[in-house]
């Protein structure tokens, strides 16, 4: 049997199942666990994506004591990796000390791209485009009235001439207010909607028309302040150099802003958003000074406290896409009790900014693996083969014995007869 099936979609999950089952060798025990329904039906799923065999599941934690811009939260994360939620609770924690975070947001206006070959005058088309504003604005604004009555809308356009490998391009940016969504089917279908008339403004022909996730102009800000005499000061210079080092090197920046999205990332996951979009948002954002660098920003305050500030796009929703379709995403929403997309887009940005103070403050004070040890010790049993309490025990001993292994794992099994 091979990979082409054709009209697999078509057809209902029982067969789909089995014609996976047959292909992979899987047996009834697993297709039973594929079938099990979650809070996530499986009716839905089939409506969110193709193809569907069955959902998957990620634990949901709890991070606490966030205070953000005065109101308390508990923020719900999902994420498969140990200690992320510990240590965004830790980070918080601390923060809290000295009146928690404040973050703010700029109009969430996000970018879409129409990208126009053959033009014979740059300058022409760009005037003539500049001076029809106001209709490109009635045709964009016709797609989406629900988005308009909410005060949104397209609210200005630019031209960029693109120099590339394949000749120059006119480049034009539409940029719209997407209010609470993430906005990209909304951005896509104004592109989409505009491009004919661009044709006609330019004698051009209009290509790609497509959402630029490097949302540069919705930004999200959030600071916090560390303590120094909760640190103390060697820690604080020890973090300070870490950041020092992760600026002056990709190699660190990259695991530094790897950090950052583990709370991002699991905030969003929890809440049903398109992380993908964020983390592109992110990692180009990083790079906008032509060199990649860290999101997350510290220096010493005027008491020689330690002050982090995160800045990076944020292109959520907390309407459209999966929002609405996962139950998780609804009831995590309602935990989190966010009234707007850039609410959410703060919390995000704080939980970014909270792990990634944790994560530096342990490799700086403690080493990372600390902190992970007593969760990773119980998946690597777990990865053994131990099974109910034996999981524990065998953890336990690991971490007694300083030796955290598989082999190590598999030998004390056998010992403890199992
Ligand atoms: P959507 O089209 O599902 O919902 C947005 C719509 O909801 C708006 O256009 C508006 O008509 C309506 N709406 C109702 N109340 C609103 C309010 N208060 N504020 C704003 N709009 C309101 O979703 P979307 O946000 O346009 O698109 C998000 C989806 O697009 C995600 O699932 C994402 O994965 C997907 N997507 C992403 C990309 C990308 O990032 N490159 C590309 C294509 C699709």
């Amino acid at each position: 049997m091979n990979s082409a099936i054709p009209r697999f979609y078509e057809m209902p999950l029982d067969r789909r199942l089995k014609t996976v089952q047959e292909f992979s060798g899987l047996d009834d025990n697993e297709i039973a666990l594929l079938k099990q329904e979650c809070a996530l039906d499986n009716s839905i799923a089939e409506i969110m994506i193709e193809n569907v065999i069955g959902t998957t599941h990620l634990p949901v934690g709890i991070a606490t004591y966030f205070l953000i811009n005065d109101k308390d939260y508990l923020i719900p994360m999902a994420i498969e990796e140990p200690s992320v939620v510990a240590a965004a609770s830790h980070a918080a924690k601390l923060a809290r000390l000295s009146g928690g975070f404040k973050a703010k947001s700029t109009t969430p206006v996000m970018t879409g791209q129409v990208q126009i070959k053959n033009v014979h005058d740059f300058d022409i088309a760009e005037e003539t485009i500049l001076k029809s504003i106001d209709s490109i604005k009635a045709l964009a604004n016709k797609q989406d009235s629900t988005l308009v009555k909410r005060g949104g809308g397209l609210v200005s356009a630019e031209c960029r001439k693109l120099e590339t490998e394949r000749g120059d391009m006119l480049v034009v940016h539409l940029n719209i207010d997407v209010r609470d969504a993430m906005g990209a089917n909304a951005v896509n279908t104004m592109c989409e909607s505009v491009a004919p008339y661009l044709e006609e403004l330019t004698g051009g022909i209009a290509s790609m028309k497509i959402i630029s996730n490097l949302a540069a102009q919705r930004l999200v800000t959030a600071e916090a302040v560390w303590k120094k005499n909760e640190l103390g000061e060697e820690l604080i210079e020890g973090i300070l150099d870490a950041y020092a080092f992760a600026k002056a090197d990709p190699y660190r920046a990259a695991t530094n802003n790897k950090g950052i999205m583990n709370g991002i990332d699991a905030v969003l996951i929890a809440a049903g958003n398109d992380f993908r979009a964020v983390e592109s948002g992110a990692h180009s954002y990083a790079c906008m000074s032509g060199r990649y660098q860290p999101l997350a920003h510290y220096r010493k305050n005027e008491n020689g406290d330690l002050v982090g500030r995160i800045e990076l796009p944020m292109a959520v929703g907390i309407v459209g896409g999966a929002t609405k379709t996962n139950p998780i995403a609804r009831i995590a929403l309602k935990i989190l009790g966010v009234r707007s997309a850039n609410e959410l887009g703060e919390i995000s940005a704080c939980a970014g900014l909270a792990n990634n103070f944790a994560a530096v403050r342990a490799i700086v004070k403690e080493g990372i693996q600390h902190g992970h040890m007593k969760l990773h010790a119980k998946n690597i049993a777990i990865i053994a083969g131990a099974q109910g309490d034996k999981v524990h025990q065998l953890a336990e001993r690991m971490i007694r014995e300083k030796m955290v292994s598989v082999s190590r794992a598999e030998e004390l099994l056998k010992e403890m007869g199992h």
